[in-house]
């Protein structure tokens, strides 16, 4: 048989390009990829015919505009919009075109804000969720449900995959922009390269969060691509190591990764967002997936690649 041709979707971001580097890495001979200037994912027309060009027989949807807790709070306008519109254009065309499978990214903020922790995929609407992302995770749960209403209506195959919080190499380090993991990696690095005696982690430092490096997400779409299908599972399925820590201890192990000895001392005028969300890996375990890069490994490995795409190794600075 034709191996197949898999479309990856945002395949520049951080989720899209870990996908795309484990196809490659396959030897997958078949991938097809579009850049945001060849292809704006917002206008439907120009989504069209592009499938009609290529016909993918499986995509990979992991474009999205994405951001931190200050950027979901600052724009939730864009994140709203993009993604709704992104979503609603890729889905519909995987219907039009034929395409055999599809798997749709979401995120682990679709679950309420006081959802039972570790957070099982029953939860699923079941409270009001976290306002600092609300835009976000309602555009994701409308990617949910329209694949659901898809596979429910048309019989087709689009399973929703639902990551915790990601990190790993392409990252965003934008300071204003960036998720918790990278933001702390950039400031601990200019914090010991220019020798300052504190680090700045924002919020309480209590919130618990769960890291998986984006390596395992990656692994996650391919097994999905393989081996399941959207009978095997409910609407979404959660994609996680299942386990958290305090941001507190997070800025620990990021200070030791990069070498930095200060103090860290907390902003409390930036918001927390959720106390907790770790989640409840146990359906995808028993269908045959595990995650497996440990954080004390991935965060050195994603330092690395800050180091490589942002900074210019320091071979003066002492560490303080
Ligand atoms: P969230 O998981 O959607 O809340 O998104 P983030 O990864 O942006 O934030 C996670 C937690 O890390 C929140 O409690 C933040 O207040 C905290 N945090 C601590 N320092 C930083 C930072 O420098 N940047 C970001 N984005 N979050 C930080």
């Amino acid at each position: 048989m034709m191996e197949e041709s898999i479309y990856v979707a945002g395949h520049r971001g951080l989720a899209g390009s870990a996908v795309l580097r484990l196809l490659q890495r396959m030897g997958h001979a078949r991938v097809i990829t579009a850049s945001r200037q060849q292809l704006d994912l917002t206008v439907q027309s120009d989504v069209n015919t592009f499938f009609e060009a290529r016909r993918p027989s499986q995509v990979v949807l992991a474009a999205a505009t994405v951001g931190g807790i200050l950027a979901n709070a600052e724009r939730p306008a864009d994140f709203i919009r993009d993604n709704l519109a992104i979503q609603n254009n890729v889905i519909d065309a995987c219907f039009r075109h034929g395409v055999r499978k599809l798997v749709f990214l979401g995120s682990s903020c679709i679950y309420p804000k006081f959802a039972p922790q570790p957070i099982p995929e029953s939860a699923l609407l079941t409270g009001a969720l976290e306002p600092t992302n609300e835009a976000y995770a309602i555009a994701k749960i409308a990617g949910i449900k329209t694949c659901a209403a898809y596979n429910r209506q048309h019989g087709t195959n689009y399973l929703s995959l639902m990551p915790t919080n990601l990190y790993g190499p392409g990252d965003n380090y934008d300071p204003r922009g960036s998720h918790v993991l990278p933001a702390l990696i950039r400031r601990a690095h200019e914090a010991r390269v220019s020798g300052q005696s504190e680090l700045v982690v924002w919020g309480s430092g209590t919130p618990r969060r769960e890291l998986m490096h984006v390596d395992d997400l990656a692994s996650a779409c391919v097994f999905a691509l393989e081996r399941l299908n959207a009978s095997d599972i409910g609407e979404c399925i959660n994609v996680g190591t299942g386990i958290d820590l305090t941001i507190c201890e997070i800025a620990e192990t990021v200070m030791q990764a990069v070498g930095y000895r200060g103090r860290i001392v907390f902003d409390t005028s930036k918001p927390d967002g959720t106390p907790r969300k770790v989640l409840d890996v146990s359906a995808l375990r028993r269908l045959g997936w595990n995650a497996r890069i440990a954080l004390q490994d991935g965060i050195p490995s994603a330092y690395q690649d800050f180091l490589a795409r942002y900074a210019k190794p320091d071979t003066t600075a002492r560490p303080i």
